[in-house]
């Protein structure tokens, strides 16, 4: 396509180093690696300043070539909120007031824009839920065809999300790793706009690092404490925050600490035993679907971001997310099981300093399995 050149950027294969121009439609490199999107980020504060709340505010830090091409449901600048949860004074980002209930719609936004900038018609993803009716949502507002793979498990709110927005559904059986792999089959002939293989999908997540630092009037926070599956918000996190201190606008990164379940933890066990995380995991259900993923693709990076801000990994059981939700929820913030996973760490760790809790998806997504949850008796173990 005519004109859809990112100045000065480039896409870099994470295997061979290879670099690859960027009105190219590819989702991975020739040779099967990630590919990585470098752009020249630019934060101009004044501009900045004068514009709306939304993330497009952060317009040159955003790798769309035409603003006709930006494709937009109103995105606002989450509120980042003061509350205190066992007994500890925190801020809680709200991701969920995003326009389909979770913060994949910042992904969203700037990988659908740039599908429509590189005059893509079709595309297919793959997803537990959220991802999916995300995806679905821009694209219909984009006019793009979309077929979205999902679990036969995938929550019934997340799937009439889904289906509300005209995607064509295909309910593969088995694990996440078969959603994927249909997928992938798939995407041999469409445009694959996975939020974890897409190299486009994390210069949208990482806005949350400028509002956070534009909401602390340009402090930073000492930790972040996130829930991680694929880790798009994580490396979305770990990516503004470095942009943020190459343009000088911070002198150091905030630690970041990656949670997951018991359950499935990957990444928590190879930062542990600080080896890669690939196929060593035998998942089990739980009920954070959100990031239930057994082989994030992008785990090398998710393990170097959280290394690189002195940052952890930590899990917590299926039990203390339940108490994460009702502790939530007793303050007027109702949101799904996936996003109580950083609030249930929260209760375990002793973190110093000013943390911040981005709450991921809408408790309006699970509303049958909380009122179930949040029934039970409190002390049983
Ligand atoms: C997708 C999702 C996550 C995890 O994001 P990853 O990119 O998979 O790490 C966390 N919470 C909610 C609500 C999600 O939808």
């Amino acid at each position: 396509m005519l004109g859809c050149e990112l100045p000065g950027a480039r896409l870099v294969c994470r295997k061979s180093g290879q670099c690859y121009a960027t009105d190219l439609r590819i989702w991975k490199s020739p040779v099967g690696g990630l590919l990585d999107l470098e752009f020249p980020a630019r934060f101009d504060w004044p501009r900045i300043r004068a514009r709306p709340p939304t993330m497009w505010r952060y317009r040159e830090a955003l790798p769309i070539a035409g603003d006709q091409n930006m494709v937009s449901l109103g995105e606002p600048v989450t509120p980042l909120l003061a509350a205190r949860l066992y007994g500890r004074d925190v801020l809680l980002k709200l991701e969920y007031l995003m326009p389909t209930g979770s913060f994949k719609d910042r992904g969203s936004s700037v990988l659908v824009s740039r599908i429509r900038e590189l005059g893509i018609r079709r595309v297919v993803e793959d997803s537990s839920g959220n991802a999916g009716a995300s995806l679905a949502a821009y694209c219909a507002r984009a006019g793009i065809e979309c077929d979205i793979y999902v679990p036969a498990s995938v929550p019934a709110a997340k799937l009439a999300q889904i289906k509300a927005c005209g995607a064509r559904v295909h309910r593969v059986a088995g694990n996440r790793q078969a959603v994927a792999a249909a997928a992938r089959r798939a995407a041999g002939r469409h445009y694959y706009a996975s939020h974890s293989w897409n190299p486009y999908f994390v210069h949208g997540t990482k806005t949350i690092a400028f509002e956070i630092f534009e909401q602390l009037d340009g402090r930073l926070p000492d930790a972040l404490i996130l829930p991680v599956g694929n880790g798009t918000l994580l490396l979305g996190a770990y990516l503004g925050f470095c942009e943020l201190l190459k343009a000088g606008c911070i002198d150091r990164l905030p630690r970041l600490v990656g949670v997951q379940t018991q359950r499935c933890c990957p990444l928590a066990r190879a930062f542990k035993d600080d080896r890669s995380a690939r196929g060593k995991a035998r998942p089990g259900r739980t009920m954070a679907d959100g990031i239930a993923v057994s082989d994030p693709v992008r785990a090398e990076q998710c393990l170097q971001a959280v290394r690189q801000t002195g940052g952890t990994f930590v899990t917590v059981s299926e039990q203390q997310i339940v108490d994460a939700l009702r502790e939530l929820a007793r303050r007027g913030f109702v949101v799904e099981p996936t996003a109580a996973v950083s609030v249930a760490a929260l209760a375990q760790g002793r973190w110093e300093g000013t943390v911040v809790i981005p709450l991921t998806g809408h408790g309006l997504k699970a509303p049958q399995r909380l009122a179930r949850l949040l029934a039970r008796k409190k002390c049983k173990r």
